[in-house]
């Protein structure tokens, strides 16, 4: 088939091409938008990622140019109208889990980064600045964490935490992993994770339901010095709220891997250039706060199950054969 690859990285290319496959890829830099679906043009597949845009308008011209398949090389598939993909005839096929563990391990970094100031003391011993002052942390053990979202990533997240570093971890998802209550985790509404946690650690789908999951009203409900940390989508949290909550105190930390308008800015190097989102600008000058750049998922070993993954859903497509990975409308309800 022949596949245009959108948002290209070269560790991209070098991971499909260690893979290897008889399709013929375009291997492109710009993101899938409805400025650059015209790129599109002619080819029977698009692979995407996390922060292509394939609104509905952006799907019509894709199908309008011949296109049948996307391809989504992530797990999320929130930046797809199912629906709209559906009413074209068009299949849509992800990768649920490329290495669950990749995420799940950067989360604990993020958290223990944050608490014990690990990327403030990188910088200062750089410069030869071995004080602690302003370096005090706190155990995460026996801490009360609530992991929202127990699916693939959210349950190793909670089992570290529980049974490595004895946390209390309360769980909220719609559906209840006994395995997980085997070893301790107790499952709780939101609103009493909200009330009781000292760290919450985000794990579920950016859907209608989930969006700003943490707003004005849910963060007010906080215990105040609530550490958050979202390696999920950024829209689970509203930003401004976060904010706010930080400059009260209300949030005494926030440690992102995704951030709500991270198309704009996310996986580029604009060290040389005059960022215009003052929203982020402002996120980033508190010292209780650490983004990182949709890097949880980036190991080798996750590049590796993308390309294994994504190729064999394009494969099965080709060949007629039934699609283990297609997302469908009905998904966007879970
Ligand atoms: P998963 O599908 O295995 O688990 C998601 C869990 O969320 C499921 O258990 C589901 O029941 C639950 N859920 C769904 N709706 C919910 C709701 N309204 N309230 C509470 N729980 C709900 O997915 P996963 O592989 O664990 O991935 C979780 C998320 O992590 C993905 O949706 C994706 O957005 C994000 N992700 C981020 C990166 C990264 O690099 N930062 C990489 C991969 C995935």
């Amino acid at each position: 088939m022949r596949i245009a690859m959108f948002s290209t990285k070269p560790y991209d290319q070098r991971s499909f091409e260690e893979r290897g496959s008889s399709h013929d890829i375009a291997w492109l830099e710009p993101r899938l938008s409805a400025e650059t679906v015209s790129l599109a043009q002619g080819f029977e597949a698009v692979c995407l990622f996390v922060n292509d845009d394939a609104r509905a308008e952006v799907i019509a011209a894709l199908a309008a140019g011949g296109t049948r398949l996307i391809a989504l090389r992530c797990a999320g598939f929130n930046n797809v109208d199912l629906a709209a993909a559906e009413a074209h005839g068009m299949a849509v096929v992800r990768v649920p889990a490329y290495s669950p563990h990749a995420v799940a391990e950067f989360t604990i970094g993020l958290l223990l980064a944050l608490v014990r100031r690990i990327h403030k003391a990188y910088t200062r011993t750089r410069e030869s600045n071995f004080a602690l002052d302003g370096l005090l942390g706190f155990d995460l053990h026996g801490r009360t964490v609530g992991v929202i979202g127990t699916g693939r990533i959210g349950a190793i997240v909670a089992r570290i935490l529980q049974a490595g570093f004895g946390c209390r971890v309360l769980a909220y998802d719609i559906h209840h992993d006994a395995a997980l209550e085997a070893i301790g985790v107790r499952y709780a509404p939101v609103e009493e994770i909200v009330a009781e946690c000292d760290i919450i650690s985000l794990h579920c789908p950016l859907t209608p339901q989930t969006h700003h999951l943490l707003n004005a009203r849910s963060v007010a409900r906080l215990r105040p010095g609530t550490i958050v940390v979202n390696t999920s989508r950024g829209a689970l949290i509203d930003t401004e709220a976060a904010i706010e909550a930080l400059k009260t105190g209300q949030l005494g930390g926030l440690a992102i891997d995704v951030y709500e308008q991270e198309a704009d800015v996310f996986f580029e190097d604009l060290s040389a250039e005059i960022i215009q989102d003052d929203t982020l600008q402002r996120l980033m000058m508190f010292p209780n706060v650490l983004v990182t750049g949709h890097q949880a998922f980036f190991t080798r070993e996750a590049l590796a199950a993308i390309a294994e993954v994504t190729l064999g859903n394009i494969d099965d497509y080709a060949a007629g054969r039934p699609l283990a990975n297609a997302v469908k409308p009905a998904a966007v309800k879970a």
